[in-house]
């Protein structure tokens, strides 16, 4: 792609962007929410007294409406070793990993949403259905989702998830910190309240990283010496210890900087003057266009 082919896409953009604007003007009212309050809440996992007994599993579709099926499934070992990810049939999930350095041993690991300080859902989503509340939890709103998925390519995690089965109004699910009923009312999470041991700590953010250093310190033979969440894309409200490696254990390297979606600042400069998804889609798919041809360059 050369470079005269890019500024004809812009000027072509720019013109169809104006245009549009032009035609049906309207305020917006789609910026994005992010509050990263200095008391947001958080969850500690630490994974090092998880048993892999599932209760939080069980707690969490409880709480959601979701299908629990039966309950002696839930004794079934070898499903923890499919390496699951969260989807519409499951908020969280349990994942056992086997410890490179000791073959005796295993990671029990929960995996739902991180509730990211800067959540890339939320700089992704064009018309403001995602939004980090003051209690650290990032939501959903299904009355403003327009079914884009754009948080589902934004997350680095890979979290939301879309109920591709539902023909009418399909909904992006992953974990809402159960906001709705329970820490926006001083509860406790539905699957903090539900494990027997204690692996999961509901806490001021600051309050559990003082603690995940504390037990670092205190047992140092115990623990990798890294709490993944502390920095990760800048920070995020569920935080892990764990006495292996994170790499080891599927947690992607995501570097310490926010990971805002590439293409936000036209997203939202755009929703002041409200545009068509239509004329959007053509818009942000010729910026990934010109993003590729960049790299493309940058290769070779
Ligand atoms: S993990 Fe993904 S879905 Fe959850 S807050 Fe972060 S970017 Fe959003
Ligand atoms: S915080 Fe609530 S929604 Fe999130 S995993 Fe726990 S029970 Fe499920
Ligand atoms: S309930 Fe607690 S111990 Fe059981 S699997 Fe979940 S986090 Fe681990």
């Amino acid at each position: 792609m050369n470079t005269q082919s890019r500024r004809e896409f812009l000027k072509t953009a720019g013109l169809l962007g104006a245009g549009i604007a032009g035609i049906k003007p309207k305020e917006a009212a789609a910026s994005p929410v992010n509050i990263v309050s200095d008391d947001r809440m958080g969850v500690l996992v630490d994974s090092t007294v998880c048993i892999g007994c599932r209760q939080c599993e069980i707690a969490c579709k409880e709480e959601h409406g979701l299908p629990v099926g039966s309950l002696d499934d839930y004794m079934d070992r070898t499903l923890l070793a499919e390496m699951r990810r969260p989807d519409t049939t499951a908020l969280t999930v349990i994942n056992e990993y086997p410890n490179p350095k000791n073959p005796d041993q295993h990671t029990d690991l929960k995996v739902q949403c991180m509730h990211c300080d800067h959540p890339a859902c939320v700089s992704a989503c064009i018309v403001g259905a995602f939004s980090k509340q003051e209690n650290g939890a990032v939501i959903w709103d299904e009355s403003r989702c327009i079914g884009c998925r754009y948080c589902m390519v934004a997350c680095p995690f890979q979290v939301p998830a879309f109920e591709f089965d539902k023909a009418l109004e399909p909904k992006i699910m992953k974990c809402d910190l159960c906001y709705d009923n329970r820490t926006s009312k001083g509860k406790l999470p539905a699957c903090v309240e539900a494990c027997p041991q204690n692996a999961l700590i509901f806490g001021k953010r600051y309050e559990l990283l003082q603690l995940a250093h504390q037990k670092i310190q205190d047992r140092p033979q115990s623990y990798f010496d890294h709490i993944y969440g502390e920095h990760e894309v800048g920070g995020t409200s569920w935080l892990y210890l764990s006495n292996q490696d994170f790499a080891s254990l599927d947690f992607p390297d995501v570097g310490t900087e926010p990971m805002p979606g590439a293409t936000e600042p036209l997203q939202h400069a755009l929703f002041k003057f409200f545009i068509p998804p239509v004329a959007l889609y053509g818009l942000l798919g010729g910026i990934m266009w010109l993003g590729k041809g960049n790299k493309a360059e940058e290769e070779e």
